[in-house]
């Protein structure tokens, strides 16, 4: 898949504080590529650096092949903080105002309306929306023209369980339509729920990238014991779907391929003679892994 964006070994610092240490990745083209991390860890610097409203201390970034920025630009709709709108103004006045400030997508407020489910609100005032349905018109904002890539920075913030779950399907809508979405979060629950690709940033580093189901994918271990533990060892490290064998404290942690079952491990073992006194699946939740990760 050919990559909207070309991000090689950017770094930037805010006087002491390196707040980017040589970040690259590609953005495929189709994606929802999530930029995942803790507060501070860079990603709004990050979006600030693609968007040219900061300037990177080193490394290159390239849009689309290496498109003019002029053109580029055009083709990147953004939402880096919620917008000013006119509180008292609606939806549809609002909108012009942002198309016209923009100079572009000003025959755009119907389509845009609809596609993020305000258009039959589209005369009620600003003032009068839900914190959910202000966050929609601000991604509708970002879409006037037309972008081929949405940038988003931390699109349900504030936002309760039913707004999230909006602007989530409000995401996978317009991924469908054929738009590239790159967004930043520090929930890795809004990662994994929408994004197909993830980059993990921890205090300006990049930790790990790629396909979601990659990156971040859960390790089960399965404990086990016998009375002759050498020969438990020795069998565990023979067993097809284990990955890593540990003794500690008298048992073995077995990290294993996601395929393998405690059924498999006992059977394994009785079909090499050894009885199992101990056998128990320890389920490690995405979340501890991005903790143990990131923290
Ligand atoms: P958050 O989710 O809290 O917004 P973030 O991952 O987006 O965090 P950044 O806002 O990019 O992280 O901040 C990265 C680091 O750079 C932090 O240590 C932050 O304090 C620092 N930083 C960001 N902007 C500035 C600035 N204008 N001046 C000085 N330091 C800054």
């Amino acid at each position: 898949m050919p990559s909207v964006l070309s991000i090689q070994n950017i770094s930037k610092s805010y006087g002491p504080i390196q707040a980017l240490k040589g970040v690259s990745f590609d953005v495929p083209e189709g994606s929802v590529f999530g930029v995942l991390g803790p507060n501070g860890s860079g990603k709004t610097t990050l979006l600030g650096i693609i968007l040219d409203v900061l300037v990177a201390n080193g490394g290159t970034y390239s849009w689309f092949g290496g498109m003019q920025p002029n053109e580029a630009r055009k083709r990147i709709g953004s939402l880096l903080e919620t917008p000013n709108f006119y509180h008292y103004l609606s939806a549809f006045d609002n909108l012009e105002i942002t198309a016209a400030i923009r100079e572009s997508g000003l025959g755009d407020r119907t389509r845009v309306l609809q596609q993020v489910g305000l258009y039959e609100r589209r005369d009620s005032k600003f003032q009068t929306f839900s914190l959910g349905m202000k966050q929609r018109l601000a991604i509708g904002a970002a879409r006037l023209g037309g972008p081929k890539v949405l940038v988003l920075d931390e699109p349900t913030n504030g936002l309760d369980p039913a707004g999230i779950a909006e602007i989530r399907e409000l995401i996978r809508a317009m991924n469908k339509a054929g738009i590239t979405i790159i967004i930043a979060s520090h929930l890795l629950d809004e990662i994994e729920k929408v994004c197909t690709h993830v980059a993990i940033l921890k205090k300006g580093d990049l930790l790990l990238q790629g396909p979601v189901n990659e990156v971040l994918r859960s390790e089960d271990q399965v404990e086990v014991r016998a009375a002759d533990m050498a020969a438990l060892e020795q069998a565990m490290q023979q067993m097809p779907g284990v990955k890593k064998v540990r003794l500690t404290e008298g048992t073995l942690q077995l990290t294993c391929d996601d395929n393998v079952t405690t059924m498999q491990v006992n059977q394994y073992c009785i079909s090499k003679g050894i009885t199992l006194s101990h056998l128990l699946l320890k389920k490690k939740s995405l979340e501890t892994k991005f903790m143990e990760l990131t923290v």
